[in-house]
């Protein structure tokens, strides 16, 4: 069941979209996670982390492939389907892969903290699953993006200390003024 294996080529190509779809969540500020559900060998669902956009704490991109790929299919079951993504899923998502009833999951880079399916793993998680598909790419989109983030805080306490020093000595002053 706990099958981390080696990286296949012709998995790459269905990694390569959810990857596309992760670097459209950070182009709008969106942590760049990205999945997509395939079966029989074609993609049926692609989504990707929309959770600042939506303002909705459960819109990960796992959760949104499986809602699109029911909707393709007209059924909850997504029997013979697997999904890739590009982070290992957190506790809700690997709740829904399982509940969807997923064949196989592959994911690219591990998320030691929140990943509930390898680094943390939980009773209950059924489905067969690869990890470290593309890991280091999928890693890289998460890494550019957090470095962004992190040098927008820099830049921004800088403005900031800019403005106070520039503001020192021009105190506003509410003159007096006689009745
Ligand atoms: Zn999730």
């Amino acid at each position: 069941m706990l099958s981390c294996g080696n990286v296949a080529i012709m998995l790459n190509e269905y990694m390569l979209i959810a990857l596309r779809e992760a670097e459209a969540a950070a182009g709008v500020g969106d942590v760049p996670v990205g999945a997509v559900i395939v079966k029989d060998g074609q993609v049926i669902a692609a989504a990707h982390n929309t959770r600042e956009k939506d303002g909705n704490a459960v819109r990960h991109a796992e959760i949104t492939a499986i809602e699109r790929a029911c909707a393709a299919l007209g059924d909850w079951r997504l029997d013979g389907c697997d999904m890739y993504v590009t982070l290992e899923p957190c506790m809700m998502c690997a709740g829904a892969v399982s509940q969807a009833r997923l064949r196989r999951l592959y994911f690219g880079a591990y998320d030691r903290e929140r990943g509930y399916v390898a680094s943390n793993p939980v009773d209950g998680f059924d489905v067969e699953y690869y990890c470290g598909i593309m890991e280091k790419e999928c890693a890289a989109v998460l890494d550019e993006f957090f470095e962004r983030v992190r040098q927008r805080r820099v830049n921004n306490f800088k403005q900031y200390n800019t403005k106070r020093r520039k503001s020192n000595g021009k105190k506003v002053c509410i003159p007096f003024q006689r009745r």
